[in-house]
């Protein structure tokens, strides 16, 4: 088995296992639904957005998007909110982050009905997952995750060291990861002996937004390295995507590695999709749908 782990084929395959869901659910009437909220004019977020909908739609959901101008006053967007949470059509609910500076991005995500919110990351599904009870699990972790129990199976007792310790990323992919008894350091700008803490690894997770970072010579030989990092850099007289791992080096000593494009990103609108479907289960008193192949 080759030791890159290919996001993008798992991201195709979870995609599929969402559509057979959805499918499933189109027999009893049901349509899982998808609005997102989009602020301002950033072209990143315009690109996630439209993607976002896009794959919805391929999913066999129904899809909705909200975009407001840049002046939008918070009130305004609370109300949109308010709109959505109470539309028995719209089972998940997201606000493309960042928002503009004169909003309160808390207040805004934690107006989302928690049963709605496919982001997870208002704070009553934040504390619901600290907790190790049933919550929204945050995109990008819970990708992460997936691809984790995929290639080794039982996580636990190995030593992971997630390396950011943002609300988004590193926070929870902390937590879901000593949700499966791994025993886990998070590590940050402050952490000493970064290399060090980084070689006791035996799940390397790095999101920290630095590109190539972290070398191949931080890497235990034979761990598995998810590379979350997305760096946009010049090189070579173009602009290519780095992750926050230097990926040449750590292959050479990884057990298994994400690569940079192709790896965690695929998965983060994938699960956005089974978070979705999620939720209109939970809507609908059925059974969590089975995400894994
Ligand atoms: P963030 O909020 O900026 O957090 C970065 C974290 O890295 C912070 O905890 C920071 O520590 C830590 N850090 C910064 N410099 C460090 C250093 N020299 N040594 C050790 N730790 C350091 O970033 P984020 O939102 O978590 O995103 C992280 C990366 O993941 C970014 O490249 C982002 O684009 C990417 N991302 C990808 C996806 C995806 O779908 N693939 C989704 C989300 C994010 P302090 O807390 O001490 O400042």
């Amino acid at each position: 088995m080759s030791n890159i782990i290919d996001g993008k084929a798992f991201a195709l395959g979870l995609r599929g296992r969402v559509a057979s869901g959805v499918a499933g659910l189109a027999a009893r009437g049901i349509v899982p639904g998808l609005a997102v909220v989009l602020v301002g004019e950033d072209p990143a977020s315009e690109v996630y957005v439209r993607n976002k909908g896009i794959q919805t739609r391929e999913a066999g959901m129904a899809s909705w998007e909200h975009k407001l101008p840049a002046e939008t006053g918070q009130a305004e967007l609370l109300a949109l909110v308010e709109k959505l949470n109470a539309d028995p059509a719209v089972h998940g609910i997201l606000v493309q982050l960042p928002l503009p500076a004169h909003m309160d991005a808390e207040a805004v995500i934690n107006a989302i009905d928690p049963a709605k919110d496919v982001d997870g990351f208002h704070i009553l599904n934040v504390g619901l997952l600290g907790t190790g009870q049933k919550s929204m699990v945050p995109c990008t972790p819970l990708g992460c995750l997936l691809m984790l129990r995929d290639r080794l199976g039982d996580l636990s007792g190995l030593n992971a060291v997630v390396v950011g310790r943002s609300n988004i990323v590193g926070k929870p992919m902390a937590q879901l990861l000593l949700g499966e008894s791994c025993t886990v350091t998070i590590a940050h700008s402050r952490t000493k002996n970064l290399a060090e803490v980084c070689r006791s690894a035996d799940i390397l997770v790095a999101a920290v937004g630095r590109p190539r970072m972290i070398p191949g010579d931080w890497v235990k030989p034979g761990a598995t390295v998810i590379d979350v990092g997305i760096n946009r850099i010049e090189e070579d007289g173009r602009t290519r995507l780095v992750g926050d791992v230097d990926f040449d080096s750590a292959a050479r000593v990884a057990g298994a590695i994400t690569p940079v494009p192709g790896g965690v990103g695929p998965m983060t609108i994938a699960c956005l999709l089974a978070n979705t479907l999620t939720a209109c289960c939970r809507a609908n008193g059925l059974p969590d749908p089975e995400l894994v192949g």
